[in-house]
């Protein structure tokens, strides 16, 4: 492949730094998207997103091993950084910056940010540990890039409340922006981890889908029992099989705590479920006609 002039590719801190030090001299509005790589239009979708808000729009590729458990799956984590270039260059992105883990953790690196309390629920619970290593990378990130924006997916709809609250509470110059769950034609949310799914799990996977769908539509119609709607979505997720459902929950968007009332406007519908070795996680966000 012919090389791109109009996508520059940055591995060392030293760069980065220099070059967005250059763009924010010169007064240039820089966009931030931060992913593991193994591109997907998921992933497009919040580099178009950069784009449309930014004149120069950085893509960080980095495998964070610090927010991987000892029995997750960093050594097999899909890596394709031809494919991922060609995909960040179409949606518009200016800049991957991809350095080595050496280059980002050097040897006797210490420093940890920790965004306490919602950090240990949910996805926090059964993967322990996990949502530092995410808070570490993307402040490391937001200090490496100094973009004015940062976009991230409803997808990891904790993980991205949990950067806001870091934002908030450290006083991060920059906005942090969601873009909404892009899905397959049928309805699975795209993940860099679906590729692990076999035949049978990818057709099984789609209860998570169709599970979140009834939920929403039962609520819409006026169900409040949340111990009700859970028995459902349960029932709907056991016909897809799976080796295991982690949780189903009902989540209060302001505190980002589990509840099982349906008094305010809005509720998040969260779910996490094993296929074989694959572990996948959906979410829905559900307004409640009152
Ligand atoms: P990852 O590479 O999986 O760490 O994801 C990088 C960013 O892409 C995160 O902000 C994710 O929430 C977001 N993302 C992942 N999958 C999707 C999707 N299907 N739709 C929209 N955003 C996504």
């Amino acid at each position: 492949m012919m090389p791109d002039p109009s996508l520059k590719i940055l591995k060392t801190i030293q760069e980065m730094h220099e070059v967005s030090e250059k763009f924010r001299y010169e007064g240039k509005k820089i966009a931030l998207v931060p992913t593991m790589g193994c591109l997907h239009k998921g992933h497009a979708s919040l580099i178009e997103r950069a784009r449309s808000l930014a004149d120069i729009v950085i893509t960080t590729i980095f495998v964070n091993p610090t927010q991987f458990g000892p029995n997750e799956d960093f050594a097999r984590y899909p890596r394709d950084f031809e494919h991922d270039k060609a995909v960040a260059r179409t949606a518009g992105s200016d800049i991957i910056f991809s350095p080595n883990t050496d280059e980002i953790y050097p040897a006797g690196f210490s420093s940890l940010v920790e965004v306490e309390g919602v950090s240990n629920i949910l996805e926090g619970a059964f993967r322990p540990k996990h949502f530092r290593g995410v808070t570490t990378i993307v402040a490391k990130l937001l200090n490496l890039t100094k973009p004015h924006a940062a976009i991230f997916g409803q997808k990891d709809a904790q993980q991205a409340f949990l950067i806001r609250k870091m934002v908030r509470d450290l006083n991060f110059d920059v906005d942090i922006i969601l873009a909404p769950i892009v899905r397959e034609p049928d309805g699975l949310a795209m993940s860099s981890r679906n590729i692990y799914l076999n035949e049978v799990e990818r057709k099984n996977a789609l209860v998570l889908f169709h599970s979140l769908q009834h939920a929403a539509e039962r609520i819409q119609r006026g169900e409040r029992s949340a111990t009700l709607l859970r028995k459902e979505i349960r029932d709907i997720l056991q016909s897809g099989s799976p080796t295991k459902i982690d949780y189903i929950s009902f989540v209060d968007l302001a505190s980002f705590s589990e509840t099982d009332s349906f008094d305010s406007s809005e509720i998040l519908i969260a779910l996490a479920v094993r296929f074989g070795t694959t572990r996948l996680i959906d979410n829905f966000l559900v307004p409640i006609p009152s």
